[in-house]
């Protein structure tokens, strides 16, 4: 006799033992936890994840080239994944996030991934433009009903794809990048609270803006009045305005790549209330710029350091922290006395306490008596699932040096 509780289609079945993050609701089944694969699943294809016992635990994408075989998209393991799903998971996200989105403001990520139950799929919005990217085989397997969800949203009237990030190639996927839908203005611009930012979504850096930083925006805005400040990685500047606005002295703000200060001169030419002249701008590497800074005895009532992701993976944990310790300490050297240090990290690799002993590290080495005085995290449209640590990449610690 037939057993009822028997999955329908291609399966994975898990080694003894191997169910319980899943119970946990953690998203992701490895390649090592897999005993067998019924049927004949193509890349991308949902399957259904049974336990050694039998039971039936979730709906994954199946993704035969990486190590992260299957990726959950539902652990009610007899939803019908098809274009609705989709759709009511993207419905949901953007739901969730109407309370952070207003006419001031119109730079959102509406779709965060594992967070919000899509694995592979992330989607920020900057004003009508929607920038998606797909990043692994389930997602790419509905892009279609994906896109015609996010087109959906009221207000929006391009969606341009930038699946770019390296990590497709893990999936065995190629880049894609370009319009989808409608058509891209340019230049791409949202508002965030009285600024307007401009968003190089076809070549810039994530989607062409760092919208986790939002908050920490605002944090330090409010810290900046009659602040000579350093911003570090500046990227396109959204740490420089922010504290132009909040009325800092002066800003020096520096990146080793030429495109992302040009957009961060665009991004400062927009808004013409803020005093261009308080700005300063260096195309500089900030490992040599901050040492020549110290030989030249300059220093600052305010620095900012926000820096690639050294550490992508735990792999790279270990020369990341030497990395993250250099910045930190050569930053507490060129802070005065009473002085604040905004610090982050956006590596995976790099928990939240490792990144404090790394600065307290740095702190140690540099001769600074210093201490925490504020915590920083995402903002709220990156919000990240108590069953998936994985996505707590973003933390950041605001240090006060002793007078
Ligand atoms: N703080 C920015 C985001 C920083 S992203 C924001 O809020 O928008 C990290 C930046 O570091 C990138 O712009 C990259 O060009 C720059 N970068 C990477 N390595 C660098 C180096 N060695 N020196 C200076 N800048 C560097």
């Amino acid at each position: 006799m037939a057993d009822p509780t028997a999955a329908k289609g291609p399966a994975l079945k898990l080694k003894p033992g191997r169910e319980k993050s899943l119970r946990h609701r953690h998203p992701w089944v490895f390649s090592g936890a897999i005993d067998a694969v019924q049927g004949e699943p193509s890349v991308g294809d949902t399957v259904s994840v049974i336990a050694a016992d039998g039971t039936l635990l979730a709906r994954a994408a199946y993704s035969p080239a990486s190590q992260i075989r299957a990726r959950v998209w539902s652990f009610e393991p007899r939803v019908a994944i098809d274009a609705d799903f989709f759709r009511q998971r993207i419905e949901r996200a953007v739901a969730a996030r109407a309370a952070l989105q207003d006419d001031r403001n119109t730079g959102c990520r509406l779709v965060h991934a594992e967070a919000d139950g899509l694995p592979g799929v992330v989607a920020d919005r900057y004003g009508e433009v929607v920038v998606v990217q797909l990043s692994s085989a389930g997602a790419e397997r509905w892009r279609d009903a994906i896109v015609d969800a996010l087109a959906a949203v009221p207000g929006v009237t391009c969606i341009f794809e930038r699946s770019d990030a390296d990590v497709r190639k893990l999936e065995g996927l190629e880049p894609r990048v370009g319009v989808l839908r409608g058509d891209l203005p340019a230049p791409v611009v949202f508002r965030e609270d009285d600024l307007v930012y401009h968003a190089d979504v076809v070549a810039g850096q994530k989607t062409g803006f760092y919208l986790d930083q939002r908050d920490n925006r605002r944090a330090v805005r409010a810290l900046a009045a009659g602040r000579e400040m350093l911003n570090v990685f500046c990227y396109t500047g959204g740490f420089t305005l922010a504290a132009l606005a909040g009325g800092a002295a002066r800003v020096t703000s520096l990146d080793s790549s030429g495109p992302a200060l040009a957009g961060a001169r665009a991004n400062l030419a927009a808004n013409p209330a803020l005093d261009g002249e308080r700005a300063e701008w260096l195309e500089a590497d900030a490992f040599a710029t901050l040492r020549k800074f110290r030989d030249a005895a300059r220093s600052f009532d305010l620095i900012v350091l926000d820096p690639p992701k050294f550490a992508p993976t735990v792999a790279h944990a270990e020369r990341a922290a030497r990395a993250y310790k250099d910045v930190n300490l050569w930053a507490l050297k060129l802070l005065r006395p009473g002085g604040l240090l905004a610090t982050f990290s956006c590596s995976h690799g790099v928990d939240a306490e490792l990144f404090r002993k790394i600065v307290a590290g740095a702190a140690l080495d540099a001769g600074a008596d210093a201490a925490i005085v504020g915590r920083f995290g995402p903002s709220a449209d990156h919000p990240v699932a108590l069953a998936f640590p994985e996505g707590d990449y973003l933390k950041g610690l605001l240090i006060r040096k002793a007078m």
